[in-house]
């Protein structure tokens, strides 16, 4: 009895665990705000575009935007990427 209930309090303190290091991801994602970290460590939370034209990765707030379809935004690393992709696609 002893046994189960021992058992029982580590399976929820895993799941537990696991629950809130889920909820912690979703929203550290939501708000995009990265926490701060040691030196080094990656920006969590910063969402990278990828460039279709050359497939390079870009921050967002960096980037050469396009909107396409007046609703979806396409990011860009430079000004002849998105001259080219505009050109491919018209
Ligand atoms: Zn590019």
């Amino acid at each position: 009895m002893l046994l189960r209930l021992a058992l029982f309090i580590i399976l929820a303190f895993v799941v537990g665990r696991a629950f809130w290091r889920l909820l912690d991801g979703i929203v550290d994602g939501a708000s995009g705000g990265g926490r701060r970290g040691g030196a080094g460590v990656p920006q969590r939370g910063v969402q990278m575009a990828r460039d279709p034209v050359c497939g390079v990765f870009v921050v967002p707030e960096r980037a050469v935007t396009l909107v396409a379809g007046g609703r979806e935004r396409i990011y860009f690393c430079s000004e002849a990427c998105r001259d080219k992709y505009r050109a491919r696609s018209a």
